[in-house]
């Protein structure tokens, strides 16, 4: 069976990795020129991590990653006034955690794949039409290819889903924030293994110091328009607007932001679609942020966006290339998992952009709590469980055929 992935992140090296596994002749076409590593860290654990393992992932993931030591809350002054150590959360995660960049968690599993699939840099999917035998795919650059299954596991805004399903504005909910990253080298104060929090009402800032003298920092702010300017420039401006009163670094971040080469700028919304459309493009289906955004809220995109990988291609092997009953079970075994994240990840919207300073002084005090053991598993326990078992597809033995 060939399969056209599209989108190098998370989601698709993933799919790949486990495709390929089962015997299916994989393509992934990613719109960046190049494979981009780094970017803003996330935590990672749960079935995500325990999938990673199965893929031999975890000395190398827990290698580029940080155990982060403390979540620090700052006022303007800079002096703590609350946090917990993290601690609490690899325990929750029975050591099954770790933090590390976007980028290298989808690098490490790239470069496990890339010499056994077909890689298209700087290109992507213009047309997509299918027949029963298959589906013809148009790329802007590499011309006309002919795949027997397409997957879109290009993100958030995901162009295989505009093809295929509709526009974005029926399945993106918008959750009233927006959210902009960027890291640079030399950035003083470091401190090392410590999450800062710099939070007013309706806005914050965190910087983490990483190896090699870089810095990351996070800007979250409440806004109720959706539109956001698409130039880095007007980007950074809208920062310096809603950052530049504020206490704290945000002078020194904001004159590092105009350093920054590249900056990610985007909504926080989550992707919500309807059941009957889940599995209805044909021979086309969507894994990851392009099919079940949670957001950063939710703190495990890219372990979901794994799990979603490791499903799909299982379902795919266990139904030797009977890809509508694949798609089918696909469907009914990770779609309520995931929409109980997106409901879980809401229940932390106020502790990104508290809407009060009564609400900031609440969290505070929650966090300060987060020390002691069973608050700690109160407050965060549901949030790590992930109730999912995984079916163990290796013990099938079909190969993936055309079908
Ligand atoms: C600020 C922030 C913090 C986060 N924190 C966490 C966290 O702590 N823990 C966690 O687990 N998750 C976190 N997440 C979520 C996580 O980053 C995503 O859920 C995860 O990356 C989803 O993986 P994906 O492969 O589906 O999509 P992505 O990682 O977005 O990858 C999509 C890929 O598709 C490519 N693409 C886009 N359009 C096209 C096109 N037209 N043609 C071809 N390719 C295309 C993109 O270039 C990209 O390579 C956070 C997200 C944000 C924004």
């Amino acid at each position: 069976m060939k399969v056209l992935i599209s989108g190098a992140g998370v989601a698709g090296p993933a799919l790949a990795w486990w495709l390929v596994r089962y015997g299916a002749e994989v393509t992934i076409v990613e719109r960046a020129p190049e494979f981009r590593s780094g970017g803003y860290v996330v935590d990672f654990w749960g079935a995500g991590f325990d999938i990673a393992e199965r893929m031999g992932l975890i000395p190398e993931i827990r290698r580029k990653g940080y155990m982060v030591r403390e979540v620090r809350v700052v006022n303007r002054e800079g002096k703590r006034v609350s946090g917990f150590p993290v601690e609490a959360f690899a325990r929750i995660a029975h050591n099954r955690y770790t933090s590390i960049p976007r980028g290298d968690l989808a690098e490490i599993i790239f470069r496990s794949i890339e010499e056994k699939i077909e890689t298209i840099f700087g290109d992507t999917i213009e047309k997509l039409d299918q027949d029963p035998n298959g589906v013809t795919v148009q790329l802007a650059r590499g011309g006309e290819r002919r795949f027997d299954l397409v997957i879109g596991c290009d993100g958030l805004h995901s162009n295989v889903r505009r093809l295929v399903f509709g526009p974005d504005s029926r399945f993106e909910a918008y959750l009233g924030f927006k959210v902009a990253a960027f890291a640079v080298a030399g950035y003083q104060p470091r401190d090392e293994l410590v999450y800062l929090m710099y939070t007013e009402v309706g806005q914050q800032l965190n910087r983490f110091s990483m190896r090699d003298d870089r810095t990351m920092f996070l800007f979250t702010f409440a806004d109720r328009d959706p539109a956001f300017p698409q130039s880095i420039d007007e980007q950074k401006a809208l920062l310096r607007r809603r950052f530049g009163g504020s206490g704290w670094e945000s002078r020194p971040i904001l004159d590092a932001l105009d350093r920054a080469p590249e900056l990610y700028f985007d909504r926080v919304s989550q992707i919500r679609m309807p059941a009957e459309e889940w599995c209805a493009g044909g021979r086309v289906a969507l894994a990851g942020d392009a099919a079940s955004c949670v957001s950063l809220l939710a703190g495990e995109g890219s372990g979901l966006a794994i799990v979603a990988a490791y499903i799909l291609a299982g379902e795919l092997h266990r139904a030797g290339g009977d890809y509508q009953r694949a798609f089918a079970r696909y469907r009914d075994l990770f779609r309520p998992f995931v929409e109980g994240k997106q409901r879980a990840a809401l229940r932390f919207a106020r502790s990104f952009a508290p809407p009060s300073k009564l609400s900031i002084v609440m969290r505070n005090a929650v966090f300060r709590m987060m020390s002691v053991g069973w608050i700690a598993d109160l407050v965060a326990g549901r949030g790590f469980r992930d109730d999912i078992e995984l079916p163990e597809y290796d013990k099938m033995t079909h190969p993936i055929a055309s079908n």
